[in-house]
């Protein structure tokens, strides 16, 4: 099953996303319609309400009268944090077993207006926004919803901006153009990018990148939103979560594979992570115990597998491949692939060397496919990787 978060500001477009999803086959959770039948006529929800709030807050048919309990409840912050009080824990184990009752293979997508606002991106295995300027929202707003003009400008200035919703967006549909363009978008989403994401996740298979040398700017805002829904899947097992590999340093091309280490105390936290890991959709690479040592003073010949243990693991998303490397803390991988990263930030002459050596790798993998395109690829990286271990290494021992 996978989870996807839909939200947008008011008016641009979000229950016109839902319904086209909905008809490609997603199962919608919508929260607001959750959020009015948890405090619906006869319910716990609408009983603890009038308890707190008082009988004012009803309608004359029994009904909850919002205004009325909007005017009691928003007045200050005691009187919210108690709405809040009663009304999240409703809504949320509501979601909770509606998301329980979905199909093993289900796309489960929730609407939820203030998901940006609330932080629940993280939760999510990929949030779409969608978006759309201002004035178009508010005309939307008001001649097709009947809004009131000032109403809905107060009403959008209360919620985020769309700087803090491209922060959490992994997918941005734009939607100022004509009703069948976004249409268009959302079936391309849903045939390209959701539906082989799900069937990715349930067969535990991960995305994989091309052995081509690109830059893209986003890198670094696409690993922090993959780290905030690792941090959420690893809770306190996470010593630390970094960005490393080459999108770690700014403009250096490199292959369209983001990489991140989880820090673990041992391996067996990192192979208890597993299931929390494969359900937050990044399968695990059984095949992968470890790196390929690198020689040292040591172990001459870097052949102490030891210590150079890792688990690996991917994401299953096609839309935006990632390695998550598991490594123990202080262990030479480790401690490797940190200061590697360091190094390759600070040096600009150790960045053109290593990016000949990329150019040189990329070269030699073009006209092969699969197992023997990484092959070849790697195959001109890893001596250059030992050949330069000794210097990060010394490198980072004067820094500390
Ligand atoms: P939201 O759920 O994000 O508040 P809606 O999906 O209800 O927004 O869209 C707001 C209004 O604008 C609705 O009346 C909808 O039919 C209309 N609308 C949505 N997309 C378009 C579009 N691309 N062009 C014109 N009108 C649109």
């Amino acid at each position: 099953m996978l989870r996807i978060g839909l939200t947008g500001g008011m008016g641009a477009g979000k229950s016109t996303v839902a319904r086209e999803l909905v008809e490609s086959g997603a199962v919608l959770i919508d929260s607001d319609a959750i959020a009015r039948e948890v405090v619906a006529p006869g319910t716990p929800g609408l009983a603890a309400l009038v308890e707190e709030f008082g009988e004012g807050i009803l309608a004359e048919d029994g009904s909850l009268n919002r205004p009325a309990l909007a005017a009691v409840a928003f007045a200050d912050d005691v009187s919210r944090g108690k709405l809040n009080a009663i009304t999240h824990p409703l809504v949320g184990a509501r979601t909770a077993e509606l998301i329980g009752d979905a199909a093993a293979d289900a796309i489960v997508v929730q609407d939820i207006p203030l998901l940006v606002e609330n932080g629940l991106a993280p939760l999510m295995q990929l949030v779409v926004v969608v978006g759309a300027d201002e004035a178009t929202r508010l005309r939307r707003l008001v001649e097709q919803r009947g809004v009131d003009e000032a109403d809905a400008r107060a009403r959008i200035a209360a919620q985020a901006t769309d700087d803090q919703r491209r922060a959490v967006a992994d997918v941005w549909l734009d939607n100022n153009g004509a009703p069948d363009a976004i249409r268009a978008r959302v079936r391309e989403l849903w045939e390209q990018r959701l539906v082989p994401f799900e069937r990715n996740q349930r067969a535990g298979v991960r995305a994989r990148a091309a052995y081509r040398l690109v830059t893209d700017p986003e890198w670094d805002v696409q690993a922090r939103r993959i780290i905030a829904r690792l941090h959420l899947a690893c809770g306190a097992s996470a010593v630390r979560i970094d960005h490393v590999g080459s999108t770690a340093v700014h403009g250096l091309p490199a292959k369209d594979i983001i990489d991140i280490q989880i820090t673990v105390a041992d391996m067996t936290t990192a192979e208890s992570l597993s299931d929390a890991l494969a359900g937050a959709g990044f399968p695990l690479a059984a095949h992968v115990t470890h790196d390929n040592p690198k020689p040292s003073p040591h172990d001459p010949d870097g052949t102490d597998l030891s210590r150079w243990g890792k688990r690996l693991h991917g994401n299953a998303d096609p839309g935006r491949p990632a390695n998550i490397h598991l490594r123990v803390r202080d262990s030479l991988g480790q401690r490797f692939a940190l200061d590697l990263r360091d190094w390759l930030r600070a040096d600009e002459h150790g960045r053109a060397e290593y990016l000949a050596v990329k150019r040189g790798a990329e070269l030699a993998a073009a006209d092969l496919v699969g197992d023997e395109a990484g092959e070849a690829y790697y195959r001109v990286k890893e001596p250059w990787f030992d050949a330069v271990y000794p210097v990060v290494t010394e490198w980072a021992r004067a820094r500390a």
